[in-house]
């Protein structure tokens, strides 16, 4: 039995925050799979790492000097790693990075390095094995996840009795090249993995505690969804509902394996359960 834990970019933000995720990860023995997308906000104002990469990868296309960006970057890994005194080598991993950018322009792989570092840092806070998502998710020619070979890789690569830390958002292309996926994307990675490995639930930790009846920047207060079916929120996510990525369901739905919202801000809080019925 495990649970499939998804952690948001504002639930990775910085070292605060691993804390809570640490802290949720641990209370609870099932929690044997976590996924991470990349630094997501601190606060208002501030960037999503994912953002300062595509902005990096802007710079590099066109040969504009980008050295504050990736410093920019690289501090954000390093607050982390620093605050809990992790071993990782972000020095020798930003040096790999830039290499193979300069060297040969990948958009994909460079965006998909945000989500490769915090799990990296991650696993080793933890003390999970890191597992690439470039040996579990796989796409087929026409773009779209080949969910047979996805289904038998997560078998093939995940021992049930590890605990993991995959990193959100991309997988690998049939001539082995990195593809990601939408914008969001790393929920779609969460619910492969649940159902790959037959989670009892997929948990998906963001920064509000569950699914609200109306978007609170127009109504006040609204009431929360205790509970909703797969089909309730595809509609929902469909008209825009912006707190799942619309293509979470599919992969979980015929094995019933029930979605969680919860809040890595008030991990006591009760969320949003969706379910079959
Ligand atoms: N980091 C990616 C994004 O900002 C994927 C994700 O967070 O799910 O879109």
């Amino acid at each position: 039995m495990l649970i499939v834990s998804k952690f948001g970019g504002t639930s990775c933000a910085c070292s605060e925050q691993f804390k809570k995720v640490k802290d949720i990860v641990c209370s609870n023995e099932l929690r044997k799979c976590v996924v991470v997308s990349a630094l997501g906000k601190r606060n208002k104002e501030d960037n999503k790492v994912t953002d300062l990469l595509y902005l990096l990868a802007a710079h590099i296309k066109y040969n504009v000097n980008a050295d504050h960006i990736w410093k920019l970057v690289f501090d954000r890994y390093d607050e982390i790693k620093k605050a809990f005194g992790l071993k990782l080598d972000l020095e020798k991993e930003f040096k790999v990075i830039k290499s193979n950018v300069y060297e040969h322009f990948d958009e994909n792989y460079l965006v998909s390095r945000g989500e490769y570092l915090c799990a990296k840092l991650m696993s080793e806070y933890l003390g999970y094995k890191f597992v690439d998502a470039t040996d579990l998710f796989y796409f087929n020619y026409e773009g779209i996840i080949d969910i047979k070979k996805t289904d038998d890789m997560i078998k093939c690569k995940i021992n049930l009795q590890d605990r993991i830390v995959v990193p959100g958002f991309y997988g690998t292309n049939p001539n082995g090249s990195i593809k990601l996926f939408s914008r969001g994307g790393s929920d779609i990675t969460g619910s492969l993995l649940a159902r790959g490995l037959n989670a009892q639930k997929y948990e998906n930790w963001t920064d509000v505690s569950g699914i609200l009846m109306a978007d609170p920047k127009l109504i006040d207060h609204p009431k929360k969804i205790n509970v909703i079916n797969y089909n309730e929120l595809r509609e929902l996510s469909y008209m825009g509902a912006s707190v799942l990525h619309e293509e979470t369901i599919f992969p979980i739905q015929e094995l019933n394996i029930p979605i969680e919202i919860l809040n890595t801000n008030a991990p006591n809080e009760t969320g949003t359960i969706i379910c079959k019925d």
